[in-house]
């Protein structure tokens, strides 16, 4: 949802690189562990690489302690070893109007200083998330690919810190086609990042953007920011050709993944709901952007938004299937690594983060 120039600041903050570097500096931090194979066996850990698809692949080793990286983090569903993936981080200032652009300043402050959260900025993650299912290793987005922009762009640098070569990707969902979500699938010079990766998305959101003129008056962005959208992701879905496999809502591509139609942020947006055992997963996409504003104003919108109304009333769907079914929800957005549950609360929902897990 991120536009091709943020218009905001980007902030490296206390989580950045430099205390990244001061950790590893000071030996201190069991996250840094995974990082550095030399810190890894002076502490009697095991490292987490596992190059070879067929015999295990990445994930494969989720259940051992202390398996968490600083931009991975190992979870289970029911049998399905995942992985979230950070592609980095952005701050986002003013908050309004690329968020809540219909809430009145004073009530969307006062949500922002309940949650604890700054009135100034809203501080966005990007949670790609990958799924080594029924004999594929499926990535859940791409995120932004290379970039100007410093805090994104990891996610090949954090897929190879969590034992990942890109050639072992045999598959990619796009959830949608917005920069932060699909940019990353291909290299500055048009090669595919994942070279043996099939990449699904839905035809709904394929012939939207590939049209001769895909309609984004619904969205409140500049002029400019529309124009590099549709030129990036038609060039970088033209790059895909060969490997694209249009799908819709109610596809299968690997069981244990249901195609949801979550149209509204983008004509044709997917969320995936993952199903192992009696565990049930939500790959939630774009429903949302930040973890207190549309939880607790659910039609309060993002100005990325192609329909609004329609973004509301997928948002209002599949979180009540969420709060009603008790699902477990990974969100691109939510702070890293965008784990939680949703319940109802007074009118609206509530964001409960799970706690972090050493063990997977
Ligand atoms: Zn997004």
């Amino acid at each position: 949802m991120v536009g091709q120039n943020l218009n905001g600041q980007m902030d490296l903050g206390a989580g950045g690189v430099s205390r990244r570097q001061a950790m590893l500096a000071a030996g201190l931090g069991v996250a840094a562990v995974a990082l550095t194979g030399s810190a890894a066996s002076a502490m009697g850990t095991r490292r987490v690489v596992n190059d070879d698809p067929k015999a295990g692949g990445p994930g494969a080793e989720a259940s051992e302690a202390l398996g968490q990286g600083v931009g991975f983090y190992r979870a289970r569903i029911g049998s399905i070893p995942a992985t979230i993936v950070s592609d980095g981080f952005a701050a986002i200032a003013p908050v309004q109007p690329l968020f809540a652009p219909e809430g009145k300043a004073e009530e969307v402050a006062a949500v922002l200083r309940e949650n604890f959260l700054p009135e100034d900025k809203v501080n966005i993650d990007f949670n790609t998330v990958l799924l080594r299912i029924g004999g594929e290793v499926i990535l859940v987005d791409t995120g932004s690919g290379i970039s100007q922009e410093a805090t994104i762009g990891r996610l090949l640098g954090n897929l190879a810190a969590a034992g990942v070569k890109p050639a072992q990707v045999t598959g990619i969902i796009i959830t949608h086609a917005h920069r932060d979500h699909l940019f990353g699938a291909v290299q500055p010079d048009g090669r595919a990042s994942f070279p043996n990766a099939k990449v699904f998305i839905s035809k709904t959101e394929h012939d939207f953007w590939m049209s001769s003129n895909p309609d984004l008056s619904g969205a409140g962005i500049p002029d400019e920011w529309k124009k590099a959208w549709v030129s990036g992701a038609q060039s970088v879905l033209g790059s895909l050709k060969g490997s694209l496999q249009l799908v819709a809502p109610g596809d299968k591509i690997v069981d244990g993944i249901e195609l949801v139609g979550t149209p509204g942020h983008t004509p044709g947006h997917l969320s995936l709901v993952v199903s192992s055992g009696k565990d049930r997963v939500l790959i939630a996409g774009d429903l949302a952007h930040n973890h207190a504003l549309m939880f607790a104003k659910p039609e309060w919108t993002v100005a990325f938004d192609s329909d609004k109304k329609q973004a509301i009333e997928s948002r209002k769907k599949m979180f009540d299937r969420a709060a009603a079914d008790r699902l477990r929800v990974l969100a691109y957005h939510m702070p890293f690594p965008g784990v939680g549950f949703i319940s109802r609360q007074g009118s609206g929902f509530r964001w409960n983060m799970e706690p972090w897990s050493w063990t997977a």
